[in-house]
């Protein structure tokens, strides 16, 4: 490759919360259109915008968890610009002084593709917060416009343009998102339009210090068309340059159907936004108290849980990623770890059966009967010895539909394992009797048909023979 491209991205967060950034109409989706609005989110005349506090606060606290610096001053601004989805002419947003300045996020694992990341952190420029636009709807009736998203708390993320392929761009998206879900700043599903990303991307020849022209691509509609647009963008720009042709500065859609991009507006056509401080709005001011506060109550991150998760209960890297796909999950398995005397059961358990079972039945870790206590005493009553990991099986499936515990299931259905040496010797003799030719040939030396004669002591005792001693007391009575 003759070229390395040169990655941004500018990301735009709904932060959740249960009313508007300056008014207190509720803030959700799924309302019949224009039910939440008022006369200070429609702009009427004469009306006083109101900061939502916990908005505002919600922003720091992401800040904090992408290692930003707080301003201990800054303001909002008014951005300028007329369109049908902004009913006051202007947003309301912040342009020199934003709440957060100069963080990172650490790239990890595998992109897209699957190959391995470089070791790298990606710079945040920036992270503002801004009110939200009104939402344009196009139906074969005409076109409307639903109000109930204008002025919802919208955080902006601008990166520096660290990122350099593809995958990178990917792997800080899912950072971000996995940030921003397990700080309980947003949902970030794109598909609702809690999250919407802009791609800036240059190429530069190979070993060039300067920037390339970049272009800025809207309209991604997922993680995965980030990703094919910036392959696109890295193909197409090659192609003009190849062709000893000047990048012009535009703004590019993508159209994800056809697999490519496609030209919006040119520089020219750029807007001026004429931003200036909004003088119905006081600066805002923290003290270093009131931002400590917010960093000594910051949740633990993902990447902190899978690190934890392998190092102290011996969660395989896989496991600690299933795990900490869901911020209720990564906690339920936690508390289930720290009550097992072998956390890396209660991981198996959850891994290849509880969220299959949850799966099948569309149903999130919350709304399960099992409690974390009660997995990890079924970890524990089968690490133990006293049931084995088939009727584990069993027992796990009773406790998933009825919420009783392991104990009480094991008691009541009489499935504790045999390890009384007396009963074991019996069924064990009782099974060489049934199957003398197999015994026969263990004894003229086919080790294989052990196994045979083990499954025929278990078949015997339902399952509950404790499989060690069946096989010690079977080698001694066959020797
Ligand atoms: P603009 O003035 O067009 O808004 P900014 O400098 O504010 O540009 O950057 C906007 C976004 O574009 C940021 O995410 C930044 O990292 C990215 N960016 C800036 N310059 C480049 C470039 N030459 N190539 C790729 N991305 C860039
Ligand atoms: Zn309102
Ligand atoms: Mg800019």
């Amino acid at each position: 490759m003759k070229y390395e491209a040169v990655i941004g991205l500018e990301t735009h967060i709904e932060i959740r919360s249960k009313s508007k950034m300056f008014c207190s109409c509720a803030n959700g989706s799924g309302a019949p259109p224009n039910t939440h609005v008022c006369p200070v989110c429609m702009g009427y005349p004469g009306v006083l915008p109101v900061p939502n506090r916990r908005a505002i606060m919600t922003t720091v606290r992401a800040g904090l968890l992408t290692e930003c610096t707080i301003a201990k001053f800054s303001k909002f601004d008014r951005k300028s610009y007329f369109y049908p989805d902004m009913p006051k002419n202007y947003q309301i947003s912040q342009y020199d002084l934003p709440f957060c300045e100069h963080g990172r996020i650490k790239l990890e694992g595998t992109g897209l593709s699957g190959a391995p990341l470089p070791d790298k952190y990606i710079g945040i420029t920036r992270i503002h917060l801004e009110e939200d636009a009104a939402k344009l709807v196009h139906s074969a009736e005409g076109s409307g416009v639903d109000y109930n998203r204008a002025g919802v708390p919208l955080m902006e993320v601008v990166s520096e343009p660290d990122m350099r392929s593809a995958d990178e761009a990917y792997a800080y998206l899912t950072s971000l998102k996995e940030i921003m879900r397990f700080g309980d700043v947003g949902d970030c599903d794109m598909e609702k339009g809690q999250m919407r990303c802009d791609v800036n991307i240059s190429l530069r020849p190979v070993g060039q210090k300067e920037f390339g022209t970049k272009i800025e691509l809207k309209n991604l509609n997922s993680f995965r068309a980030v990703h094919r647009a910036v392959d696109y963008e890295i193909w197409r720009q090659s192609e003009l340059l190849d062709r000893g042709e000047k990048i012009r500065q535009e703004t590019r859609g993508w159209n994800d159907d056809q697999g490519e991009s496609y030209l919006m507006r040119t520089k020219e056509a750029a807007h001026d936004y004429r931003y200036f401080p909004d003088p119905d709005l006081m600066p805002v001011v923290f003290t270093d108290e009131e931002i400590e506060a917010v960093r000594a109550a910051l949740p633990e991150l993902p990447a902190a849980m899978r690190k934890r998760f392998q190092e102290s209960y011996g969660v395989t890297a896989y496991d600690a990623g299933v795990l900490t796909a869901d911020r209720e999950l990564a906690a339920w398995f936690d508390a289930s770890a720290k009550k097992a005397k072998t956390p890396k059961l209660v991981a198996n358990w959850i891994s290849s059966e509880l969220l299959r079972l949850l799966g099948e039945d569309k149903i999130s870790i919350r709304e399960c009967r099992i409690t974390p206590e009660g997995l990890a005493e079924l970890t524990d009553v089968i690490s133990s010895g006293v049931i084995n990991g088939k009727i584990g099986k069993e027992v796990f499936a009773e406790m998933y539909a009825t919420g009783k515990s392991a104990k009480t299931i094991i008691g009541e259905k009489g499935l504790a394992q045999v390890s009384d040496s007396g009963a074991i010797s019996s069924v064990v003799a009782e099974a060489i009797a049934n199957n003398p030719k197999q015994a026969e040939e263990y004894r003229a030396g086919n080790e294989r048909v052990l196994q045979y004669l083990v499954g025929q002591v278990m078949k015997l005792s339902k399952g509950k023979a404790n499989p060690q001693l069946v096989i010690a007391e079977l080698k001694k009575q066959l020797q």
